[in-house]
């Protein structure tokens, strides 16, 4: 690892994909090139970067990129290309209201590129119809944290796991999703031979290289651990009633886990006993969760079983100890902050609030503020399908290929009247459907701030000019919003001015009561935004504050937090003869979600180089399957067909395939086709590691 200081002529910045949010230094080379290496001043990663940050600079090329404006296939100019936008979504608006319209969004975008989408949307368009594709990521954690917490609050932090005796990782294989912080993990736990790892898992992935102890246990049922978990902890004595006054709900929850039977999770009363003691006697604890609990038709359930635990024994806000969600994309957290979910406003507060809209109506002199939430991914698509959404514009995310049903998705899309997209890109599945394509800029084009998965606020720096014509996402929609008629309101003219006014409003948000808060980092001006180095919100007008929870103080009417009874349910799609096999869906370690930049990295191609399912040993024999043979997989949905490989890795009648691929050739890996649109009914997650197929020899 380098750990020089930042040197001449290298620019800090921040890696392009997962929820680590790793700092990067990058030295572009004048000729389009860029050297990088982890920046040893960011607190994330400390210098390190996994094998997709380190190839950063082998994306950058022109290839496939969108260089300008087009409507239907032909190039324009934007003047012509945001004017026909502009035009097309006020009269739709005018014609059938503003909920005919929609806008699909991502955790890729930067802060100020959501901040500026939502304000349009939800403040002048005057519908809340805009969500993010981190709906698919995490949306259960945040349905859970504002259950148990009253706010959608990350308690963490990465040094966290790095003081914890014991660290749980539940649906995460953090080796591959979270490479950073799983070498963060392994190096404190070479450092501390008594740190011990449990990784619960259904499929034996890599992290489980890590673990002391992995639980295999039957999709779906992390509820019901987690209940016997709770039941343990009361009968082990180990309940920290000092801490349950700052906490409601103990009682009911406590009755309904020990209601449960824990012989739903497929584990052994040993293998679950050995768990719950681990857990219950080792008082620094951190209980890692990722999409394995998120994407589930119970997800926020499943959350709010292991919050239980930690809020049972006050395990919660003190170094060592917590919940800790981490999120699947750069910028899912700045996302949530943003209001960028359809039920959400700016500054973790609620569209759903009274109080909490008047506030931002009048920050934002907003002429149309929605008093309900608006469609979540799901339900808009659906819409879309039904001809009730007329306008759509989708940014920065391939939902063709990434959202559940996705032929039916792809099919919407492709019938919508009128359909926008902005991306670096016209090759993807989804910009082939645009009636305008408007040209973003990338990652070392962009210049805005990201959120990590333990709140910590970065920077991205442009390297490099704009390739050919292409603007970034916050001035396209300010232009766009300028245009429908709302001249003063989206007259921004850099990142840095919507920096500050979204700072200004988290500080109302913060005198409200709410968690958000960035208002000391307000009046940076553009040369105090331009040095910004990495910082941990909240960060009020009185200074930094590292720990929430410490003092039992919570975000609910009562300022407790909240205990909730769950019960495990199942997943919704069940195995049937004509469907006998659980699959599951996930990411690998080398690309990232639909490959549109990972791919132009050879070295990355070489991990793994075609989409595949792996399949026990024991149901490729039965199915007559090679190995590496190709295999067609059918659900209701849809069908695929992926390349066999056979490991023990995942269980008998369980298979798993990765979600990056598409094509139209064998074998082609449009996973999603296979997924049905289930949803959990708090979070409207979809549950993506549960549907059914049927397998045959292709
Ligand atoms: Fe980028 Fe995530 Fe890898 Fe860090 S761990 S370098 S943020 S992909």
């Amino acid at each position: 690892m380098d750990t020089r200081p930042q040197q001449p002529g290298e620019i800090r910045t921040t890696c392009a994909y997962c929820g680590v949010g790793c700092g990067v230094l990058a030295q572009p080379d004048g000729a389009g090139g860029v050297a990088v290496r982890g920046d040893p001043a960011h607190p994330a990663n400390l210098g390190r970067l996994c094998s997709k940050g380190f190839a950063l600079g082998e994306t950058l090329s022109l290839d496939d990129r969108l260089l300008t404006p087009r409507v239907l296939d032909v190039d324009t100019d934007w003047d012509t290309a945001l004017g026909l936008v502009a035009d097309r979504f006020s009269q739709t608006i005018a014609d059938h209201g503003p909920d005919s319209v929609a806008f699909y969004v991502s955790g890729q975008l930067l802060t100020e590129d959501y901040y500026v989408a939502n304000k349009l949307m939800k403040g002048f368009i005057g519908s809340a119809n805009i969500d993010t594709n981190s709906r698919l990521c995490m949306a259960s954690t945040v349905a859970g944290q504002k259950r148990a917490f009253g706010t959608d609050t990350v308690p963490g932090t990465y040094e966290d796991l790095e003081l914890a005796d014991l660290v749980v990782l539940v649906g995460s294989n953090l080796a591959w999703c979270h490479p950073v912080i799983y070498q963060r993990l392994a190096a404190a736990k070479a450092a501390n031979p008594a740190m011990r790892v449990v990784v619960i898992d259904p499929r034996r992935t890599a992290t489980c290289d890590l673990a002391d102890m992995h639980l295999a246990l039957e999709p779906g049922s992390d509820v019901a651990l987690f209940n016997r978990l709770l039941a343990a902890i009361y009968e082990g004595g180990a309940v920290d009633a000092a801490y349950l006054r700052h906490v409601d709900g103990f009682d009911e929850t406590l009755r309904a886990a020990q209601a449960q039977d824990g012989r739903v999770t497929g584990l052994t009363p040993a293998q679950i006993t050995a768990f719950c003691d681990l857990w219950t006697r080792t008082e620094k604890v951190v209980t890692v969760f990722s999409q394995g609990v998120n994407q589930s038709s119970s997800g926020t359930d499943k959350v709010n079983a292991i919050i239980n635990c930690h809020l049972a024994t006050g395990r919660i806000g003190k170094p060592g100890m917590g919940p800790f969600s981490v999120t699947g994309q750069p910028n899912a957290m700045g996302g949530r902050e943003v209001g960028g979910l359809a039920n959400a406003l700016a500054c973790h507060l609620d569209l759903e609030d009274a109080v909490h809209r008047d506030l931002v109506r009048n920050f934002w002199d907003a002429p149309a503020m929605p008093e309900g939430a608006g469609l979540k991914a799901v339900d808009l698509f659906e819409q879309v399908r039904t001809g009730q959404i007329k306008a759509l514009w989708i940014v920065c995310t391939n939902p063709a290929v990434s959202m559940p049903d996705a032929d039916m998705v792809r099919d919407a899309i492709k019938g919508c009247d009128f359909t926008v997209v902005s991306d670096v890109t016209a090759n993807t599945d989804t910009a082939r459907l645009a009636h305008v394509l408007l040209p973003a800029t990338g990652w070392g084009e962009k210049d805005g701030t990201v959120t990590n998965s333990d709140r910590t606020i970065s920077r991205q720096r442009a390297l490099m000019p704009a390739a050919g014509q292409a603007r970034a996402d916050w001035d396209i929609m300010s232009d766009v919003g300028r245009r429908m008629g709302w001249t003063d309101a989206f007259a921004y003219t850099s990142p840095a001015q919507i920096f500050d006014e979204y700072a200004a409003l988290s500080g109302l948000a913060a005198a409200m009561g709410r968690d958000f808060d960035i208002s000391g980092l307000t009046g940076l001006g553009q040369g105090g935004y331009d040095t910004l180095m990495p910082t941990r919100w909240p960060v009020t007008m009185r200074g930094q504050t590292v720990r929430f929870f410490a003092d039992g103080q919570f975000y609910t009417p009562s300022g407790h937090a909240r205990m909730i009874p769950v019960a495990a349910r199942p997943p919704v799609a069940k195995t049937v003869p004509r469907f006998p096999f659980r699959l599951n869906t996930g990411r690998i370690r080398d690309q990232w979600h639909t490959m549109t930049r990972t791919a132009k990295s050879p070295r990355l191609n070489q991990h793994l180089g075609e989409p595949f399912l792996e399949i026990h040993p024991h149901d490729a024999a039965a199915l007559g399957i090679a190995p590496a043979g190709l295999i067609t997989v059918t659900s209701l949905q849809g069908r695929c067909i992926l390349r066999a490989l056979i490991t023990d890795r995942v269980q008998p009648g369980q298979v798993f395939a990765p979600m990056h691929w598409t094509g139209e050739t064998a074998p082609t890996g449009r996973v999603d086709a296979l997924v049905a649109s289930v949803v959990d009914p708090l979070s409207g997650q979809p549950e993506s590691k549960a549907a059914v197929v049927a397998l045959a020899p292709y």
